[in-house]
């Protein structure tokens, strides 16, 4: 699903991610950690392309990202991206927030279209929201949305970046969970970025760990959390 071949990314003269080699295979579920500042947010936007790379070669889902021709676009509708920041349209309802994507890019008549929502809207335990706007709920129920959101679209592969540093503690388990239960469905891949070592080690298949730009381990989650 995703395949870096020595692949380099420079911010101006700053190296940010150095000889990145990594494979991932359909279904896995992989956490990526490190210490703030090592890559990790950089290395998840290169792979649905929100960040560009220098050398190198990166594939995703049969697309090459390092070539400049290939279609974000159509890169994208396979690949959902969850963000710290929850990144909802705070002029559009939570059901349309979920609804606009099917709408536009895949045309899903609105009926089977709203249905859709409502089903993700009830497993993330929020169909009662359904019209509230984003400023009218919380900061985990708006992570919660834009999950719903994400998978709205049925990716093969979804990214999350941090997904629950922004909330408040008493919030984080609800997302968490949310997050444990559509990343055990063994159809779709998962990369996650997290500071959740508990969530990592009960979830993750593997293991992730950068430094200074680079890959420093790359472990199955159980012999990672064996020896630390
Ligand atoms: P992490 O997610 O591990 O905290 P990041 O990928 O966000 O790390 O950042 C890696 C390094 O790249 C940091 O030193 C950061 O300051 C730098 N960096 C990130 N984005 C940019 C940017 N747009 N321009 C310049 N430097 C950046
Ligand atoms: P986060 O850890 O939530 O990703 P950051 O503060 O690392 O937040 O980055 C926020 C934004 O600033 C990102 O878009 C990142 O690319 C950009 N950024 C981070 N470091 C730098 C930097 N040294 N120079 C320019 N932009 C940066």
């Amino acid at each position: 699903m995703i395949e870096f071949h020595d692949v380099q990314k420079y911010y101006g003269q700053f190296h940010a991610l150095t000889d990145i080699n990594l494979e991932i295979d359909k279904g896995e579920t992989v956490v990526l950690i490190g210490p703030s500042g090592s890559g990790k947010s950089t290395l998840v936007r290169t792979v649905n392309g929100l960040e560009s790379i220098q050398e190198g070669q990166l594939i995703v889902n049969n697309h090459d990202l390092s070539d400049p021709k290939t279609n974000l676009n159509v890169l994208r509708r396979d690949v959902g991206m969850v963000f710290q920041h929850f990144n909802l349209y705070a002029n559009k309802s939570v059901l349309e927030n979920i609804m606009l994507a099917p709408r536009i890019v895949s045309h899903v008549p609105e009926a089977e279209n709203r249905e859709r929502a409502m089903k993700l809207l009830t497993m993330v335990g929020l169909e009662s929201k359904a019209d509230n706007m984003p400023s009218q709920i919380s900061g985990g129920q708006k992570q919660r949305v834009a999950i719903a959101r994400s998978l709205a679209m049925r990716p093969k592969l979804l990214l999350f970046d941090e997904p629950t540093s922004a909330l408040d503690p008493e919030m984080i388990d609800d997302v968490l969970q949310v997050i444990k239960t559509i990343t055990s469905d063994s159809d779709m891949t998962s990369l996650i970025v997290t500071h959740e070592m508990g969530f990592a080690k009960e979830v993750a298949n593997r293991v992730i760990f950068m430094d200074n730009g680079q890959i420093v381990e790359d472990d199955s989650s159980q012999s990672f959390f064996e020896h630390p």
